[in-house]
């Protein structure tokens, strides 16, 4: 098999995939992007809840705090610049018990310390004056919360990459690698499968990081994390949407419960749950309608039977069994594994769309 040499690899293009290797590129570097599907984004990236995160909730000093954070600011300036479509709408983060009430403060404190410092705890007239369908005993409003168009950006993405001269490859699945003295030499498939050594290999393949990443000969495979799947169903609200903003229940053990999300078209959707699964099947089973129902009605008492519809699902790429309550973002380089020119992301779940261009510059920096 012929053997290319090229700067810079990315396997993966799907946010975090297209974020890096556009700021490798305009950091002037070559940049070959690799992707196992037919189009860019296909996979976790346009399954989820397009959801612009404050950094409420992770725990202080974790990566995904930090990112969420600083990815937060820089996305909203980007898609001002860009015209990405994308709405800083808002949200509320209802208690529907005296108990939950209590836990509000908390939730504003742990905020404060990851550089969240614009909650406002409301009062239960002040949530029916912004939401005249809640039912909640007090609430937590997140103003720097909105929503993104993820496809527009991911295309903006790419064209950024491209005219500062990276390639995209579709159609062509990295089935292993080497480690060598010169860097990493993958193995390509597809319709004209190739052979490329590259100074530097960025493994992107989210769902699939773990497993690609054993498969390059010379890392050590006690270091990757076995992978995980928490899938979430959504379920979408049929009519009008009820509410202007997102509306969050009070997480219960870490969970963030049954919530209601808007699109940039309006259109209301409820979710995601979270069920532990061993493949990957996106199918939404329509039976779950009832524990949505009663989720959502904790908030939202006049949902009518019948308003909601299965909708989509997404596959949360984990890292941390089920009885591990969180899991914080890896970016593995040369300083944890010792192999130079390898950087492999593993466990990059929500936020990492938001977190996508904090996360590319960290990886352009390591
Ligand atoms: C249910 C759900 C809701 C979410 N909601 C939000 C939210 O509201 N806000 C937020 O900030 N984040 C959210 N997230 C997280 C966010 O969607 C992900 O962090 C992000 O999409 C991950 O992007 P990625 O590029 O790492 O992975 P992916 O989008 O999965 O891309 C990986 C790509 O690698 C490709 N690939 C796999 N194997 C190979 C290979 N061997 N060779 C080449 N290519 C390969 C795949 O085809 C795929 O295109 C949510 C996630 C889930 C599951």
């Amino acid at each position: 098999m012929p053997l290319a040499q090229v700067e810079c690899i990315v396997a993966g293009a799907g946010v975090v995939g297209l974020a890096v290797a556009r700021a490798l590129a305009q950091a002037g570097r070559e940049v070959i992007l690799i992707e196992a599907a037919d189009r860019i984004g296909s996979e976790t990236s346009s399954r989820n809840s397009e959801v612009i995160h404050a950094g409420i909730y992770y725990p202080p000093d974790s990566l995904m705090a930090r990112l969420c954070v600083e990815g937060r600011t820089l996305l909203y300036a980007y898609c001002r610049e860009r015209g990405i479509p994308h709405r800083q709408c808002g949200k509320l983060i209802v208690a529907t018990s005296a108990t939950e009430l209590e836990q509000l403060p908390a939730i504003a404190a742990r905020a404060a310390r990851n550089g969240v410092t614009d909650l406002s705890q409301i009062s239960v007239a002040d949530a029916r004056i912004l939401e005249p369908a809640l039912a909640t005993t007090g609430a937590l409003l997140s103003p720097s919360t909105g929503i993104i168009d993820s496809h527009a950006y991911m295309l903006s993405l790419l064209g950024d990459a491209e005219n500062a001269g990276a390639v995209l490859a579709l159609n062509s699945p990295v089935e292993r690698g080497r480690v060598t003295d010169n860097g990493i030499v993958l193995d390509v498939g597809g319709a004209e499968p190739v052979r490329l050594a590259c100074r530097l290999f960025v493994n992107a393949a989210g769902l699939a990081a773990p497993k690609l990443a054993r498969l390059i000969k010379g890392l050590p495979p006690a270091l990757v994390p076995r992978e995980y799947y928490a899938k979430g169903d959504y379920f979408s609200h049929v009519g009008k949407a009820p509410f202007s903003r997102l509306i969050y229940p009070v997480p219960v053990k870490g969970a963030l419960g049954i919530h209601l999300t808007l699109d940039m078209a309006g259109q209301a959707r409820f979710g995601p749950d979270i069920e532990w699964v061993d493949t990957l099947n996106y199918d939404v089973d329509p039976a779950k309608a009832a524990s949505f129902y009663a989720g959502v009605r904790r908030y939202f008492p006049d949902l009518k039977d019948g308003a909601l519809v299965p909708a989509y699902s997404g596959i949360r790429p984990k890292i941390v069994p089920p009885d591990v309550a969180s899991q914080d973002f890896v970016v593995q380089g040369p300083g944890v594994h010792g192999v130079p020119g390898l950087i492999n992301l593993f466990g990059i779940e929500s936020p990492g769309l938001t977190a996508s261009l904090a996360l590319a510059k960290l990886v352009a920096e390591t």
